[in-house]
């Protein structure tokens, strides 16, 4: 298993590298996030012996207890899940990052909710890219106006946006919702928001996102292996 994890991170460093490479894009620009959730804190800590830093979490519960055995790592923790308001807290107290706000109240309540000594927390909204009617997220019509307020929160610090797309397995259709993320980014820069942040691409789609902007790419499986 270790060796497993060891080999896993190499070989996606190399696929982050060379997308990098053929879409021209700066050489250490696309950030790994090892999406840990359901693992054990014995690999996340095999992860960051190999130089691993940035870890996502799903559950609440489950993060804070794994944050907490492993806090002489020094590792960066990034929510990414559902949040709901009576969890609000413990993110706020306990992660550097959170990618799925989708509400201002959530951002509101993380806001007043980050204890004073910590630096303020970095957030991406979460857009619904594809326009699912089930998925979660904000529509792009939505996101001006919600942006510009959560941008205004004293303890939070807006990076930029995370999307989950409709799969596909063609290439040129997944480039196409990372263009729209991108795209939208772009515009909330002009509005003098400063954004540095797309948080998109998994396992199926590195390439994709890259090639559209990605800065942070999400993968679980493919570094730990299936979930049970
Ligand atoms: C679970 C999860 C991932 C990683 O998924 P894998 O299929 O295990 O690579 C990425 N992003 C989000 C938001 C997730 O919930």
């Amino acid at each position: 298993m270790k060796f497993k994890i060891a080999e896993n991170l190499a070989r996606l460093h190399q696929r982050i590298q060379q997308a990098e490479q053929r879409y021209q894009r700066p050489p250490g620009s696309v950030q790994l996030l090892a999406v840990s959730k359901t693992r054990p804190a014995q690999d996340v800590s095999v992860a960051a012996a190999c130089g691993q830093r940035h870890f996502g979490e799903n559950y609440v519960q489950e993060a804070v207890e794994k944050i907490t055995s492993l806090a002489e790592h020094d590792l960066i923790w990034h929510f990414i899940g559902p949040i709901q308001s009576n969890k609000t807290r413990l993110i706020a107290t306990h992660f550097h990052w959170v990618h799925s706000v989708e509400r201002l109240k959530i951002a509101q309540r993380l806001s007043k909710q980050r204890p004073p000594h910590l630096p303020p927390l970095n957030i991406c909204l979460q857009v619904n890219i594809s326009n699912e009617p089930s998925k979660s997220g904000l529509s792009l019509s939505e996101l001006p106006d919600t942006a510009r307020q959560i941008a205004a929160l004293p303890d939070l610090h807006l990076r930029g946006l995370m999307a989950i797309p409709q799969r596909s397995t063609r290439f040129e259709l997944q480039r196409r919702p990372f263009l729209r993320l991108h795209q939208a980014l772009q515009s909330l820069n002009q509005e003098d928001v400063e954004l540095d942040t797309l948080s998109m691409g998994m396992s199926a789609d590195i390439e994709a996102a890259i090639a559209e902007g990605g800065t942070i790419v999400r993968i679980g499986t493919d570094i730990f292996g299936p979930r049970d």
